[in-house]
């Protein structure tokens, strides 16, 4: 295939011929960038001949020039576009973490945006017009909504986690029960975690039933913590048992040293259990009970941005604060605006806490979902799409209430010509991208997570569906 290399057109050809000026005049794309996507297409076909790969025919100038031109034309569509980018998520997931989990309320984005347009008193006291502390902002909404003594906010739970080990619990044991040393989403590891920090991991009982005795006799000079987690992401069922936050704080308090904590996983500051919903205990409740400290995430269902929240007695949130890792793990300035509206809307109580979408989205109606789902409908081509309404169960996701369904309707389709999974492509393939399930040959449409904003466009996407 070396032959062919002299068929390969040179990068100054290429410059002058009309699609390169066209690119460059109707998209407003920079000339080096366009020369350079030029110069790699050309490369990699010159590697394509040299490695004896190029299975695409007998090439000509002509057809290497319109191959390539082919591609940049692709890579220039795509350039004023961004990877990151909305989706519309038909999923019925609430919390869904592929999809960036929680979406933040109106306020939250408002103080984000004003925060990050404008200069603000980020470290600075107002009052006193002299430097301040950056972590008073959070500290004194977290400690309003939490009852805590004192609290902070990281980077995110597995930092919060780390932090709290590290800081801590280096060197020393830190006890947990065998049925909770769960893994989130494949990347966070109660085990891995503790390794990392320099704690020392003391197993107790067994993967269904640990008793109070066994955390009893685990207790020596070298404990430095008692440490129940959350296990968020799945349920044992059948013959269990595990010790209650209750008996764990009773039983570190009775050793001075030994730090109770809790990592709550989701870290709910709505009761939901009030709506039947999970049995997930409220922050507060928690550290009621005495727990000397707890974490959680901001973006489950607090639903917040992403953080990590850390809750309890004065004496050990100092500590945490003077460690350097704190420094490494702090949140920036646009989530500290965020977590503080959102916190805000909970303490302000009543119907300001639906602006919080994912409290919202969990505690909408079936009738409410029954009235986008008619709006959609009716709207469906109906010579091209059978549908079905059907009843069917929302997940709340991100790792949380791993066993409840909450009801839901979801609009089951077929199209005339595609079958499931063509449709499911067609769908994501749209601007913005339609995520759906597929079940039985159909797609899937949960209402529960299509807002009513959300609704024309995606009617629009239906109307516009033939690509
Ligand atoms: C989700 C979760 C974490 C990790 O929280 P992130 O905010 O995602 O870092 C840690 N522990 C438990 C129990 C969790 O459920």
């Amino acid at each position: 295939m070396k032959e062919y290399l002299r068929e390969l057109p040179a990068t100054h050809i290429l410059q002058n011929d009309q699609r390169f000026i066209e690119i460059v005049k109707k998209r407003d794309i920079p000339l080096q960038k366009l020369t350079e996507w030029i110069q790699g297409e050309i490369n990699e076909i010159r590697n394509l001949f040299l490695i004896g790969e190029w299975n695409e025919g007998t090439p000509s100038k002509e057809l290497l020039g319109d191959l390539i031109f082919k591609k940049v034309e692709r890579y220039a569509s795509q350039f004023k576009k961004y990877h990151l980018k909305r989706v519309i998520n038909g999923t019925g997931t609430i919390l869904h973490t592929n999809l960036g989990r929680a979406r933040l309320s109106k306020q939250a984005i408002e103080q984000i945006v004003l925060t990050a347009e404008n200069y603000s008193n980020l470290e600075y006291d107002i009052e006193k017009g002299r430097r301040g502390s950056r972590s008073d902002t959070l500290e004194a909404v977290l400690k309003d909504v939490t009852g805590a003594e004192a609290a902070m906010a990281v980077n995110n739970n597995a930092a919060a986690v780390y932090l709290i080990l590290r800081a801590l619990a280096h060197n020393k044991e830190v006890i947990v029960s065998r049925g909770q040393l769960v893994e989130i989403g494949g990347s966070f590891r109660v085990s891995s975690i503790m390794e990392e920090s320099g704690a020392k991991l003391v197993e107790v009982g067994t993967t269904n039933k640990t008793h109070l005795y066994d955390y009893e006799q685990a207790i020596n000079e070298e404990t430095a913590m008692i440490m129940k987690v959350h296990t968020s992401n799945f349920k044992t069922i059948g013959f269990t048992e595990s010790v209650s936050t209750e008996q764990l704080v009773n039983l570190s308090s009775k050793h001075r040293e030994v730090i109770s904590y809790e990592d709550l996983g989701s870290g709910a500051l709505y009761d939901f259990q009030k709506h039947g919903i999970g049995d997930e205990p409220v922050v507060s409740e928690v550290l009621r009970m005495g727990v000397d400290l707890v974490s959680f995430s901001g973006d489950k269902l607090l639903g917040g941005p992403q953080a990590g929240i850390i809750a309890g007695k004065k004496e050990l949130i100092n500590k945490l604060k003077k460690h350097q890792l704190a420094r490494a793990l702090r949140v920036d300035k646009m989530t500290m605006a965020a977590l503080e509206a959102t916190i805000k809307s909970y303490i302000q109580g009543g119907n300001t806490i639906k602006a919080i979408p994912t409290v919202r989205d969990i505690l909408t109606s079936t009738d409410v979902i029954k009235n986008r789902v008619e709006q959609f409908i009716n709207s469906l081509e109906k010579s091209t799409w059978y549908y079905e309404i059907q009843e069917g169960t929302s997940q709340i996701g991100g790792g949380t209430m791993p066993d409840i369904a909450i009801p839901t309707i979801v609009v089951a389709l077929r199209h005339n010509k595609l079958n499931s999974q063509q449709v499911a492509d067609c769908l994501r393939a749209k601007e913005p991208a339609v995520i759906s399930r597929i079940k039985d040959d159909q797609v899937l449409l949960d209402f529960r997570t299509i807002t009513e904003e959300e609704l024309p466009i995606l009617i629009n996407c239906f109307r516009h569906f033939v690509t």
